[in-house]
């Protein structure tokens, strides 16, 4: 079943068509890779399909009901920015369940569904530090552990670990692929490491200028590129 499905996804700013007719569907647990050059639109779709960013034109449904003109709390998708939009004032614990809070989860639950995100992170422990104190690796997991534990149906990501050492990075892309699969949830990922995209996605979805060039495994995008964008692009590897 679709966990997610965009339909003639269009976005206009004034003369600019920065995302030109899209369609594709992404199965319950899948993580799909979002790759383009910059510019290609990229972070447009996912600020549509967090509800940031009004379409022009299409529908996004999330398991099968239309949350196009919905607002971003009622469509259970969390987004991790490259910022990570931490609270560098608040604690570990108190950053991870800030939106528990304010959804109104109470105190008992709340504590437990902490220590279990500072488990599936690897940051037992670290509940009472404070978000200043940690390293640029371990902010990653805190923003990663908000955006799951109110067990959205997807979460997207945009470019989150661009900012991080190519080491760290790299390893921080194995540990998403792998935190993943332990919580079944949905994942949508922009990168620009096209290497490390194609050893952690499921499939892999290439943009060009507002357009969907191709959406495949990553086996077929390699072996069989729609285009010659795809073919050079994938061949790019930085
Ligand atoms: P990417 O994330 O792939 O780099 P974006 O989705 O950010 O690309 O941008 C796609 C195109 O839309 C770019 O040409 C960008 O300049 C333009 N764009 C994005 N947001 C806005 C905006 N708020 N107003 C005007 N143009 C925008
Ligand atoms: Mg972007």
């Amino acid at each position: 079943m679709s966990v997610l499905t965009i339909s003639d996804l269009r976005k206009e700013f004034g003369d600019l068509v920065a995302v030109d007719d899209v369609n594709f569907a992404v199965d319950d647990g899948e993580f799909v890779s979002i790759l383009g050059p910059s510019g290609s639109g990229k972070s447009t779709i996912l600020r549509m399909i967090a509800g940031f960013e009004t379409p022009t034109a299409g529908t996004i449904e999330i398991e099968g009901e239309n949350v196009t003109a919905a607002p971003p709390f009622d469509r259970e998708v969390n987004m991790v920015f490259q910022s990570l939009a931490l609270f560098p004032h608040l604690t570990v614990a108190e950053n991870i369940g800030y939106g528990l809070v304010e959804s109104g989860v109470p105190e008992d639950e709340r504590r437990e569904r902490i220590a279990e995100m500072l488990e599936v992170v690897e940051l037992s422990g670290y509940q009472d530090r404070n978000i200043d104190q940690l390293s640029g690796g371990e902010q990653q997991r805190v923003a990663l552990a908000r955006a799951i534990v109110n067990e959205p149906k997807i979460v997207l990501f945009d470019e989150p670990l661009a900012s991080l050492d190519r080491k760290l990075r790299q390893h921080m892309q194995f540990e998403l692929q792998r935190i993943q699969e332990e919580t079944g949830i949905t994942f949508l990922y922009v990168t620009h490491d096209q290497e490390v995209a194609m050893a952690v996605s499921d499939r892999m979805l290439v943009l060009n200028d507002g357009e969907m060039e191709q959406l495949d495994s990553v086996e077929t995008i390699y072996d069989k590129p729609a285009s010659k964008f795809v073919a050079q692009f994938i061949g790019d590897i930085n």
